[in-house]
């Protein structure tokens, strides 16, 4: 992939030039409709699915709370067996994990499984400044990838695209990177997915290096989870002899009985299906089965930041099932580019800034106001977590980062009335001023300036020669 997110415009600018693309709309619409329904539809089915929701929130943010714990339990339990544990500060740090392992096998190729922690490190750039090519095995991470692309959607990464554009660049791209598409290739989608099989099975048959993300890590059995779809995953981590994991530390779940609960809540929500088509498990090393060699990156790349956010944090129990992107009306009509971001939608609007901070790029600064905040993405949200607060909330955490310690005038203004109101004395002082002076700062306030600026959308009553306390006084002596 040779696109990138660096350098994106802010969100409106962004938005903008999506909105005027009809056929993005037409694409989004067609697929996030056709998943949400599922998703309704299985979801339905469950009659204890809101405590089931809870109880996702409620373990993740119990991992959470001991993460530093549980990290320790999973690196223990990985290197008894026979795994090498790395530990990776940001981006920089993780990709050069990576190249070195890579490099230390005399490899100049990979095969990945779909990884947002990769993408979100920009591993095949890195990989690709070392001569190092790297496969998506991913059917839409291959669309996304031989067209050049960026990836749309957590899920679907090239949801933007229909079936005739995907023939398209099947056709003119395939022969590049090695076994081309047949000529008569149609845009029937067993044709495209049998085109694609072709193409990735020589290089899952040649690749010496896999590399993976996670879904989960169970810290007590040191066991990595990765849930797919197409079974692609399945043959990068079974096939190569070498594998590296790039795994988030919110990843971690405690113990086994806890992965029990996100196995349910995660299909339903991302696929709209009952149980996953494909669920590995590997922890560490098995002697005559699987890779030789096991590397687990333990990725922060500002998880920790996000952590100490009070209000934000709860960003870190997403398990990136993508329910919130397809309900979202913004989402539905601009597609997952004009967040910037390989976290798009929602979820990205609140957990980029958290991982980035605000205040330095405008890029990152304009997504929390991405949002109608009308609330849809709360309510599918299998582990509960409530966007539009964090929305909110980092909405004021902009205002605040721009106004760089600087109190407003309306602020001041605020401050001194709460110092007035909180004495009675001050109180009735200030009363008496009002009266006798209030007509002139009423006037005042229509000149041009602050005071107008203020009052262009509020009233400023003015206030009676004598207050209610005087009149009480006055009137019953
Ligand atoms: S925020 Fe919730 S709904 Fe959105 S991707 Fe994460 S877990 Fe899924």
């Amino acid at each position: 992939m040779t696109a990138t997110f660096v350098g994106m415009p802010a969100f409106p600018a962004a938005a903008r030039a999506a909105l005027a693309d009809t056929q993005l709309r037409h694409n989004l619409t067609h697929a996030t409709h056709t998943i949400r329904d599922k998703r309704a539809r299985v979801v339905a089915e469950v009659p204890d699915w809101e405590e089931l929701r809870q109880a996702g929130a409620d373990l993740k943010d119990a991992a959470l709370l001991g993460l530093d714990r549980h990290l320790e339990q999973l690196e223990e339990a990985l290197v008894a067996r026979g795994a090498v544990v790395h530990w990776a500060r940001d981006a920089t740090e993780a990709c050069r994990v990576v190249v070195q392992v890579v490099r230390a096998h005399g490899a100049d190729e990979v095969v990945k499984v779909k990884s947002m922690a990769t993408q979100e490190i920009g591993l095949n750039e890195a990989l690709a400044a070392e001569g190092i090519a790297a496969w998506e095995t991913d059917l839409a991470e291959l669309i996304v990838q031989l067209g050049d692309d960026l990836p749309s959607h957590i899920l679907v990464p090239a949801i933007h695209r229909n079936r005739a554009e995907i023939r398209e660049i099947f056709r003119r791209r395939m022969a590049a990177s090695g076994r081309p598409a047949p000529d008569d290739l149609s845009d029937d989608p067993s044709e495209l997915a049998n085109a694609a099989r072709l193409h990735l099975r020589e290089k899952f048959l040649r690749a010496k290096v896999g590399v993976s993300g996670a879904n989960f890590a169970v810290a007590e059995t040191g066991t990595l989870v990765v849930v797919e779809s197409e079974g692609n995953g399945r043959m990068c981590l079974t096939l190569p002899e070498v594998l590296v994991s790039v795994v988030g530390i919110e990843k971690i779940v405690p113990t086994w009985a806890d992965l029990d609960v996100f196995l349910r809540l995660l299909p339903r929500s991302s696929t709209g299906e009952r149980m996953n088509p494909y669920t590995s498990m590997w922890h560490g090393l098995t002697p005559g089965d699987g890779p030789e060699e096991v590397h687990v990156v333990l990725l922060d790349n500002g998880r920790t930041r996000a952590l100490s956010d009070r209000v934000g944090r709860q960003a870190l129990r997403c398990i990136r099932c993508s329910a919130c992107l397809n309900v979202c009306p913004v989402y539905e009509r601009v597609g997952g580019h004009a967040y910037g971001s390989v976290y798009p939608g929602p979820i990205g609007a609140i957990l980029n800034p958290l991982l980035r901070g605000v205040g330095d790029d405008p890029q990152v600064d304009s997504l929390p106001y991405a949002s109608s905040l009308c609330g849809a993405c709360y309510e599918v949200c299998p582990v509960r977590i409530d966007i539009p607060s964090v929305l909110v909330d980092l909405r004021s955490q902009v205002v605040d980062a721009h106004r760089r310690g600087r109190p407003r005038a309306e602020a001041v203004a605020m401050r001194s009335a709460a110092w007035t109101l909180s004495d009675s004395r001050r109180l009735a002082r200030a009363e008496r001023l009002s009266g006798r002076t209030g007509r002139w700062w009423t006037r005042l306030a229509q000149l041009p300036g602050p005071g107008r600026r203020w009052t262009s959308a509020r009233d400023l009553p003015e206030p009676p020669a004598e207050s209610f306390r005087a009149w009480w006084r006055r009137t019953r002596p």
